[in-house]
């Protein structure tokens, strides 16, 4: 087998991927590997979804949603994409609070490695579930809901914990968005004012390159309330664009969500990118680093003092913001954060030879690296950011004594 991940730049181990088409076939498949990793839709760009013997895909699996109105959840298939979902919910009236960048990834891959949109009161992805149906080492299916001792420990999981068969999710009324681009935010109201361009509206995103004068994009997504909406015309020093935009300088938007400030239902919106568009694989590479709030300001600063050692290697990097959490490996558990993006070019090596750089220069303001993103973690000290990450390493102990679902990234970083 040669699977690689969407990226192409991690080339799977391990040798076998078993894709069963019912819950009764993955609990078989589970109960009967010594060895087994969850795989979603290959979207990390590191060893965290590989595993030394099987992969097992959800993909197979009837892609049955069920939609609780009184209950205002939703629950589907761990493998189903955001962008499936998204549509399904639309239709019936309802959305879920936020989405990431891209609708293509999978939902329990999404929340298993705490996946973010951006917005100052938007928590994590992973918040929205109000429970998980966990295969088990022996294969038993275990319903863990919201109010349970141990959930907030499993939802952010990393596949350690078990195969997330069906997820339930919180969902809410559909709603209208609307997307502005401005260009040429300068650098001076960004360290000014960096709340108030942020709260603007309910999520917004810097695009730079870390070099100049001005951050080179601010992407806002408002949602429309009865009142209609209208466009901003100046923020901070930024004017708006002229047309439609893609995040890199120079490239066509055809395959971005619509801007302008034109309302639309919030799965077309709150992406980037268009969920038509469907990239098999990607030229680039990511990394991103989250840090407190508090910092934030301190945090871009350092970030720019190594523009010449980090733009060469950079086709774009994305500032957002992520309302705090409480469950335990969440970038954002216990306190707003700001996520520093990092799109990097297809170009490994290099990219790895600054990271440590980069992570030293982070370190002073407690940054948490994306789990499904390139980082060094050179002194092996993730555990000093996370207060609750010896109960971690205690559930999954006791949850998998045998070390079913661990791997090398399991055993790297989370238990040394
Ligand atoms: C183009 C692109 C855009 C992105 N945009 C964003 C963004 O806007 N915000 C952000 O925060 N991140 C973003 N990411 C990162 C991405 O969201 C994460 O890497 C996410 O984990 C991808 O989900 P996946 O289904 O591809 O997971 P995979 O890479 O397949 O697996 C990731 C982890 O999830 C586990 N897992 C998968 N399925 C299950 C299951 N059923 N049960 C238990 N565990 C499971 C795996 O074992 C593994 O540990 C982006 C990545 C790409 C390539």
């Amino acid at each position: 087998m040669s699977l690689t991940n969407w990226a192409g730049n991690y080339t799977y181990r391990a040798p076998r991927v078993l894709a069963p088409t019912t819950v009764e076939g993955l609990q078989e498949v589970v109960a009967g590997e010594d060895r087994v990793r969850a795989l979603g839709t290959r979207h990390c760009f590191n060893d965290l979804a590989d595993g030394p013997a099987a992969l097992v895909s959800l993909e197979g699996l009837e892609p049955e949603i069920t939609l609780d109105e009184d209950a205002r959840t939703v629950t589907v298939p761990g493998g189903t994409r955001y962008g499936t979902l998204a549509r399904f919910l639309h239709d019936a009236g309802w959305a879920v609070h936020n989405l990431a960048s891209l609708p293509h990834i999978s939902v329990a891959g999404a929340v298993a490695t705490a996946t973010h949109g951006s917005g100052d009161r938007s928590r994590n992805l992973a918040t929205a579930v109000a429970a998980l149906d966990l295969v088990r080492p022996d294969g038993s299916l275990r319903h863990v809901a919201r109010g349970d001792d141990d959930f907030a420990g499993s939802v952010v999981a990393l596949g350690a914990l078990g195969v997330a068969a069906r997820v339930t999710l919180d969902v809410e009324p559909t709603f209208l968005v609307a997307q502005e681009v401005h260009v040429d935010l300068p650098w001076e109201a960004v360290l000014s004012d960096l709340d108030a361009i942020t709260s603007s509206a309910d999520s917004v995103s810097l695009f730079t390159d870390w070099t100049g004068d001005a951050v080179q994009q601010v992407w806002r997504k408002t949602r429309v309330g009865a009142d209609g909406f209208e466009r901003r015309t100046e923020l901070f020093g930024a004017t708006p664009a002229d047309g439609p935009r893609h995040p890199l300088p120079g490239i066509d938007p055809v395959n971005c969500t619509q801007q302008l400030g034109v309302p639309g239902p919030w799965h077309e919106r709150l992406p980037h990118f268009r969920l038509e568009f469907t990239p098999s694989n990607g030229d680039e590479l990511q990394s991103e680093y989250l840090v407190p709030r508090a910092h934030a300001v301190d945090a871009l600063q350092a970030v720019r003092g190594l523009a010449d050692v980090v733009s060469p290697l950079l086709q774009v990097s994305e500032v957002r913001t992520i309302a705090a959490d409480d469950l335990w490996l969440s970038t954002a558990y216990g306190d707003d954060r700001v996520g520093l993006h990092f799109t990097w070019k297809p170009l490994q090596p290099q990219v790895e030879a600054v990271l440590p750089t980069l992570e030293a220069a982070l370190k002073p303001f407690d940054a948490r690296p994306h789990w499904g993103k390139l980082f060094a973690d050179p002194g092996r000290d993730l555990a000093r950011l996370y207060p609750r990450w010896d109960d971690f390493a205690a559930l999954v102990a006791q949850t998998d004594p045998d070390g079913k679902f661990r791997n090398d990234f399991v055993a790297r970083h989370v238990l040394r």
